[in-house]
């Protein structure tokens, strides 16, 4: 991985290009990964590179849902395990959520080497080796664990494509999302869509989780009760239209 100086006015950013492209060069993400990523890219600059408001009350209501699932669930595909596979462990600690690899350019060295890292970084056990049950899909998303996502309540897919999400959601599971797209299919079908950044969500979602895990039930239940979706899109679009308006008034002549 080529050192970036922590000094460079885009460290973060460049950072986050650096691990993809060295989980394409490890086997973990595919080149299509690399596509991904540069479209989060873009949709960060719009936002501004920093958790919104909205992106916070959607994390809030989403580790609530996390930690009062029976079964709750997190799918880990190429560009989650290259970007960030501590903070989905630590997330999955904290929440109690179990781990499973799911991945649409599926290959078993894939997900044999995407369990690897993360075990490596903490995971004790990763559901996605040896699929046993099946969502109605024609991809190899489709291949999930029975213990896993199948029979989940509550599951996270970051950076999903929204072909599964839509047929999560109409298996009555609360779906929640992280994609930095409030326009993609993926935000516009999910329970929770949390428009942020996957390294910054992540890191927001474990010190909610540790918060709270300490709050009574009926709290987070309220949590998610009062929780709009639609305000998030909304106010996530507004954002952008904010920041756009800020950052054209900066190069008017
Ligand atoms: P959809 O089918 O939902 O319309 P899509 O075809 O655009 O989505 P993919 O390319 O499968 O979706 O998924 C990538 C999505 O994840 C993109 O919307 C992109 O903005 C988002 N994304 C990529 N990298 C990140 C990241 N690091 N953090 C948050 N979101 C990201």
């Amino acid at each position: 991985m080529t050192e970036i100086p922590k000094d460079h006015p885009r460290y973060e950013s460049l950072l986050a290009r650096e691990k993809v492209a060295a989980g394409v060069k490890m086997g973990i993400t595919s080149i299509q990964g690399l596509i991904a990523q540069g479209r989060g890219e873009s949709f960060d600059y719009l936002i501004g590179e920093r958790s919104t408001k909205s992106a916070l009350y959607a994390e809030r209501a989403a580790v609530a849902a996390l930690l009062l699932a029976k079964n709750p669930v997190i799918s880990v595909n190429g560009n989650v395990a290259a970007l960030a596979p501590d903070k989905v462990v630590a997330l999955a600690d904290v929440t109690g959520a179990k781990l499973e690899v799911n991945l649409f350019h599926r290959t078993e060295t894939r997900v044999h080497l995407i369990i690897e890292q993360l075990k490596a970084n903490g995971a004790s056990e990763v559901l996605g080796k040896n699929p046993d049950a099946t969502l109605e899909l024609s991809h190899d998303r489709r291949l999930v664990d029975s213990r896993g996502i199948y029979s989940a309540d509550v599951v996270l897919v970051p950076l999903e494509d929204g072909d599964r999400c839509e047929k999560l959601v109409e298996m009555g599971k609360t779906v929640i999302t992280i994609d930095l797209n409030p326009f993609s299919r993926t935000s516009r079908t999910a329970t929770i869509s949390i428009v942020d950044n996957l390294t910054r969500a992540l890191d927001n979602m474990i010190k909610l989780g540790v918060e709270l895990k300490k709050e009574r039930k009926e709290e987070l239940v309220k949590l998610i009760t009062t929780y709009e979706n639609k305000r998030v899109l909304s106010e996530a679009i507004s954002e952008i239209q904010e920041n756009l308006k800020a950052m054209a008034a900066e190069v008017e002549y």
